[in-house]
C-alpha cells in the first residue's frame, strides 16, 4: 500500500526535476507515455530539455519514480484544455509510463520504431505486445500501439489511488491526447481508461459546460476527426444538447492555435462520440 508523506509517495526512487513552477492543487491526474524505452533515458533527457517534468514516471516493470512533488507545478500538458479550463499544468498531477507509443509492422510481423529512413531501430514487440485501434483523433496512420504491461497499470491504479485519498479535489482522469487534440498521440488507444475510471468516482459530476446544436441548416455533423475531410460518424439536430470537451489544436509556425473543432459528447455524459465545428454550438 502505497503513502504519501510531505506530498511525496514514501519508498518510491526519488529523481529531482522540479522547476519550482508554483503551487498546485490537483483537479485531474493526466496519462502520457514516454515514447520511449528506458525510464533512465527518459528522465536524463527530461533534464536536459527543461521545458518537461512528470510528478511520476512509471517503468515498464512497474517500478515508480518520482520526480516533482505532487504540491508543485510540472511542465508535463503544454498548450491544453479540457471542460472550459486551459493550462492543465495548474490543474494535473502528470503521470508518464515507459512506452513507446506508436509503432510499425514489419514484414515479418514484429513491431518496433524506423527512424527517418525507414530502416527498424531499437528492440522489436511481438504481437502480443500490441494494440491495433485508430486513435480517436483521426489519425488513421497510427494503427499499432506497445501495450501497457500488467505491473505497471497495477502501479498507475496505486499511485492514482493514493493520490485521490490524498487530494480530494481530484475529480478525473484525462489524456494528454484528449487534453491537447492535435497536438499530442499519448497515451493512445492502448492505455485501458475505461479499467481506471471507477477509481474516480466524482467524475460523472463532471461534464462540463453543456451546449446546443444551432446550424443554419437544422443539421451539425459529427466527424471522425478534427476536419470536414473526415468521416461522417453521424448527425446531430438543432436544439441537441452537448458537452464540450476539449477544444483542438493546429500549428501556426511553431505557434498552437485553435482549430475551431471540439470534441463532444452528449448531454449527461462522459465519452466522446466524435468532433463537431464550434461555430454550430452555443
Ligand atoms: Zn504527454
Amino acid at each position: 500500500m502505497l503513502q504519501i508523506i510531505n506530498h511525496k509517495l514514501l519508498g518510491v526512487t526519488y529523481s529531482d526535476l522540479d522547476k519550482n513552477d508554483g503551487s498546485l492543487t490537483p483537479k485531474y491526474i493526466a496519462a502520457h507515455y514516454t515514447a520511449g524505452i528506458s525510464v533512465s533515458g527518459s528522465i536524463s533527457h527530461l533534464r536536459d530539455i527543461v521545458k518537461l517534468g512528470y510528478h511520476i514516471i512509471i517503468d515498464r516493470d512497474g517500478a515508480i519514480t518520482q520526480c516533482i512533488p505532487f504540491n508543485k507545478i510540472a511542465r508535463h500538458a503544454g498548450v491544453s484544455n479540457w471542460k472550459g479550463i486551459s493550462d492543465l499544468n495548474k490543474h494535473s498531477i502528470g503521470i508518464c509510463l515507459a512506452n513507446r507509443g506508436y509503432v510499425t509492422r514489419f514484414a515479418n510481423g514484429s513491431y518496433g520504431w524506423v527512424n527517418t529512413h525507414n530502416t527498424p531501430i531499437g528492440n522489436f514487440l511481438t504481437e502480443d505486445q500490441i494494440v491495433r485501434e485508430e486513435h480517436f483523433n483521426g489519425a488513421e496512420t497510427n494503427l499499432y500501439w506497445e501495450k501497457f504491461s500488467i505491473a505497471q497499470m497495477n502501479a498507475f491504479r496505486e499511485v492514482c489511488q493514493v493520490l485521490i485519498q490524498t487530494y480530494m479535489g481530484i475529480k478525473d482522469l484525462i489524456g494528454h491526447d484528449e487534453i491537447a487534440m492535435g497536438r499530442k498521440s499519448d497515451p493512445g488507444p492502448a492505455f485501458p481508461f475505461t479499467n481506471i475510471y471507477p477509481l474516480f468516482p466524482d467524475r460523472v459530476n463532471d461534464t462540463g459546460q453543456t451546449f446546443r446544436v444551432q446550424s443554419p441548416d437544422g443539421k451539425l455533423d459529427v466527424r471522425r476527426g478534427m476536419s470536414g475531410n473526415f468521416k461522417l460518424i453521424r448527425q446531430l439536430n438543432n436544439g441537441d444538447k452537448v458537452h464540450i470537451r476539449s477544444e483542438g489544436y493546429k500549428y501556426v509556425g511553431n505557434k498552437a492555435v485553435l482549430n475551431g473543432w471540439v470534441s463532444i459528447s452528449l448531454e449527461g455524459t462522459m465519452d466522446h462520440i466524435g468532433f463537431v465545428n464550434k461555430l454550430y454550438l452555443i
